[in-house]
């Protein structure tokens, strides 16, 4: 049993570390905080918590493993594919294989979700010149994204 800590520095939990989202110039993001909540022997996946700073976002990226997300906390935004959605409280999000992905908070609020992923997973890839270049085709995907 470990308990929940929520306040306006964010939602944590005893004895689970905040690590940065990712390593810093490893790839673009901004104001992201990474806790692994459950994972270990007898659990093919890992459930992690992520928390996106008033208007931060998450790398532009794609992979072969899938992610299932459930908003915990907040308001954003989220690009699936070609699809750019608004998500809020309990919203669930599935990011199907090699689909290009990107989450954003509102500039007033964090946005916290909850994102279930396969233990064993391939690295994401982030987008060429060529790949931001298609993305772009899009009007609302290029107004959009943050790389
Ligand atoms: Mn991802």
């Amino acid at each position: 049993m470990t308990k929940n800590k929520r306040s306006a520095q964010g939602y944590t939990w005893e004895g689970v570390a905040v690590h940065a989202y990712k390593t810093e110039g490893q790839a673009p993001f901004k104001a992201v905080t990474r806790q692994v909540l459950f994972e270990g022997e007898g659990l093919a996946a890992q459930w992690r918590y992520f928390e996106v700073a008033p208007g931060g976002y998450t790398t532009l990226e794609r992979h072969q493993h899938v992610h299932a997300v459930m908003v915990i906390r907040g308001q954003g935004h989220c690009l699936v594919g070609e699809e750019i959605h608004p998500i809020g409280l309990f919203d669930l999000v599935w990011v199907p294989p090699l689909t290009w992905h990107q989450f954003q908070a509102t500039a007033d609020e964090p946005l916290g979700f909850l994102c279930l992923v396969n233990a064993e997973r391939d690295r994401p890839q982030l987008p060429s010149e060529d790949d931001l270049a298609e993305l772009r085709r899009n009007p609302h995907i290029a107004k959009f994204i943050r790389v």
